[in-house]
């Protein structure tokens, strides 16, 4: 059975198995008292995606927020970057969501938020586990327990941040046709409210928040056959798929082509890079699609560690105009610090009516690299003999040792990383050309093959 996991992002698992609403309500209680413990005194904003486990799994968190004595404010059903802005909106102590992202609907998660709306960085996560597991928190008496409130209107708070940071009569004149798949996760409603807001027609697919996947939940190409299909049949300008927690995004072309996640970050960088030149943030797993586009307008990027909170945290640090990673997930401060579909579709919107140009001319502007994505076992030991034999493989490559490490070649780049939660590694290549690509994932695969 795979083990409940404890990560920098929260707590994840399989629902009935290794995740039950005790493990919840003891999670609840102990970051609620890591809060107070370290003086954070407002109260806790809570949503949660459409999975049908998230009422239940909410109401034990609640409880345990509750009963050391945090005010709890229920955003109910939400995306991910929902809770991040409205945390950051009504000064809250910190944030939860119900989620488990793409996973399968047999999975649920636990993700936490500061009062930034970002992720604990990893010495707070620690704490966070060590408290835990210890099983330490500090309940309080029956008069000073936490309230439960409901907040007002979520969508509307988060549907006006990334409106405002569009032209918003330019895109509503543009009156573009657009598909939206949101697999009945959290995304349709706010989707298809910033959507009309933006004057697109909108065919609506898979926009009901039932949590029962209509396909395979992960944003990719073999997932959104479908919505290829519907964006043919209703001659729209594009296609949009959202995951069940709405923090990525995928397009498709008005052809019905699937252009590929990596494309999100790139197209919406370029937008606001148009508008605003200052430095871009991207996890070193980010297709250089990025650089090209920085370079384009003299702006820096700077890489991360992946992990979105390692994003974040930079972009805050940098003053970054945009950032993200290469899985469909843009980040633009000015909404909020976390990965946010919305804020992609808007971007991506505003780059066609103001070029005029499809959404295929817009992407074949950007220009087409080669990547390739590997995962094999590979124990600690293993990842470190591995990481020295591909360090003398590729002595003449420009290497980043943050994360992994990433070889930069003059051709491409190879980036080599072990899992945080699974004894894992992950390989990474992107070239020119399929030959280039295949050449060093041959590589990869000998050294695998040496050390194993
Ligand atoms: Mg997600």
């Amino acid at each position: 059975m795979p083990e409940l996991i404890i990560s920098i992002s929260g707590l994840r698992g399989i629902v009935g198995r290794n995740l039950h609403a005790e493990t919840a309500a003891r999670y609840g209680a102990v970051f609620g008292t890591f809060l107070r413990r370290s003086g954070r005194r407002g109260p806790v904003c809570l949503g949660r995606d459409s999975r049908p486990s998230g009422p239940m799994l909410a109401s034990a968190v609640t409880a345990g927020l509750c009963s050391v004595g945090c005010e709890v404010i229920d955003l109910g059903i939400v995306t991910t970057p929902t809770v991040g802005i409205l945390t950051r909106h009504v000064q809250a102590a910190g944030g939860v969501v119900i989620t488990a992202s793409h996973n399968p609907i047999e999975y649920n998660g636990i993700k936490l938020l500061l009062d930034n709306g970002i992720a604990p960085p990893k010495p707070q996560a620690e704490e966070i586990r060590s408290l835990y597991e210890q099983g330490a928190f500090d309940p309080v008496g029956s008069v000073e327990c936490g309230r439960v409130r409901s907040a007002d209107d979520p969508d509307t708070v988060h549907v006006e941040k990334v409106l405002a940071i569009v032209d918003r009569k330019q895109v509503r004149r543009a009156g573009f046709r657009v598909v939206l798949d949101s697999v009945n996760g959290a995304g349709g409603r706010p989707g298809v409210r910033l959507l009309r807001a933006l004057g697109c027609e909108v065919v609506e697919v898979n926009t009901e928040p039932t949590g029962l996947f209509a396909h395979g939940a992960e944003p990719t190409a073999e997932n959104l056959a479908d919505l290829g299909r519907h964006v043919l049949e209703a001659k729209a300008h594009i296609g949009f798929a959202q995951d069940p927690d709405a923090d990525r995004l995928a397009v498709v072309d008005a052809e019905g082509r699937y252009i590929g996640e990596e494309y999100t970050l790139a197209l919406a960088a370029k937008v606001v890079l148009e508008d605003r030149v200052g430095p871009v943030a991207a996890n070193l797993s980010t297709s250089r699609m990025i650089d090209d586009v920085a370079a384009a307008v003299g702006a820096r990027v700077i890489r991360t560690p992946v992990g979105e909170a390692n994003v974040a945290q930079a972009m805050v640090e940098n003053e970054c105009v945009i950032g993200g990673e290469g899985n469909g997930g843009v980040i633009d401060l000015r909404v909020g610090p976390v990965r946010d579909s919305l804020v992609a579709m808007a971007l991506i919107l505003q780059g066609m009516a103001r070029s005029g140009q499809s959404i295929a001319a817009l992407a074949e502007g950007i220009g087409r690299y080669d990547m390739t994505k590997l995962k094999f076992p590979a124990d600690a030991e293993q990842a470190r003999r591995i990481l020295d034999r591909a360090g003398q493989m590729f002595a003449d490559a420009r290497v980043d040792t943050s994360d992994g490490c990433r070889f930069d070649l003059p051709d491409g780049w190879i980036h080599l990383r072990t899992s945080n939660t699974e004894p894992v590694m992950r390989a990474i290549v992107e070239t020119d050309s399929p030959e280039r690509t295949r050449h060093y994932v041959q590589a990869v695969e000998r050294i695998r093959d040496e050390v194993q």
